[in-house]
């Protein structure tokens, strides 16, 4: 959840659980108009849900494009009108400074001084490892738990996996690397050898459906990069 001012009031959630959903399903009932803050998948994925319960949805982006942290400006822009073609709005280049309403949300102010109104807003603005824990015990963190290639915290013993570690300096947000990181923790733990844990190349799919994306690696044109566009 973004720390804005407002953010406690009712119809303000995240999309993390069964919890929201189950809030995005009800307020659908009763209210017609979404804004979904978070331009990614998860925020896209969100905003698609919150168009089959029938609410009106409006996407607020901080950046210029969709998903700009798996798709290439072009790239974006080809989901963006597919998006546009099934109902969604977009605002691009907007940073929300508070939610505002009284003890319900009405909408939400941002830095430009524009609004948009909501009955309801999720936040889908990216992950946080949670830490709370390793640093009451002493354990090292910098955004997440810091684990080596096996595992292990800086304290014996003690190991990390999964959205909570960081791991040569990322912490991962989707299920698979993590898998792998529990697969070398396993053997280590048993004694089985293994080379350890070296990273993983990123790749994701958009589950809306009607548009089919998907995403892996470096994606951005570099000087010593060419990409084949089809
Ligand atoms: C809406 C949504 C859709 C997603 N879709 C995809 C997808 O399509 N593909 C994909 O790869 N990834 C997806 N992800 C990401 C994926 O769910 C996470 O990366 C993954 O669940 C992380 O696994 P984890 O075990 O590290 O953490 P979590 O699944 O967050 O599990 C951590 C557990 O620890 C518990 N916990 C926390 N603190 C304590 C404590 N102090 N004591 C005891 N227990 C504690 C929590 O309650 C929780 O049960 C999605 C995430 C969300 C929210």
């Amino acid at each position: 959840m973004l720390p804005l001012p407002g953010a406690n009031k009712e119809g303000v959630i995240a999309f993390r659980d069964i919890k929201d959903c189950e809030t995005m399903m009800e307020t659908a009932k009763i209210h017609k108009k979404a804004v979904v803050i978070g331009g990614g998948l998860l925020g896209l994925e969100a905003a698609r849900g919150l168009l089959n319960l029938n609410m009106e949805v409006s996407v607020v982006h901080i950046n210029k494009h969709l998903m700009d942290r798996q798709l290439d400006d072009t790239a974006a822009i080809m989901l963006q009108r597919e998006l546009q073609q099934q109902g969604m709005k977009f605002l691009f280049g907007k940073n929300t400074e508070k939610v505002i309403g009284k003890a319900r949300v009405t909408g939400v102010r941002f830095t430009d001084g524009s609004e948009e109104s909501a009955d309801l807003v999720v936040m889908a603005v990216g992950i946080k490892p949670n830490v709370a824990v390793a640093k009451k015990s002493g354990i090292e963190i910098n955004r997440g738990i810091m684990i080596n290639d096996f595992m292990e915290t800086n304290i014996p013993g003690v190991y990390s996996v999964g959205e909570c570690a960081e791991h040569r300096g990322i912490a991962y947000g989707i299920v698979a690397p993590l898998y792998e990181q529990g697969a070398v923790l396993a053997k280590r733990l048993v004694g089985s050898e293994t080379d350890g844990y070296h990273g993983f190349v990123v790749s994701t799919k958009l589950k809306v459906s009607g548009v089919d994306v998907f995403s892996a690696g470096q994606f951005s044109d570099e000087i010593d990069t060419r990409a084949v566009r089809v």
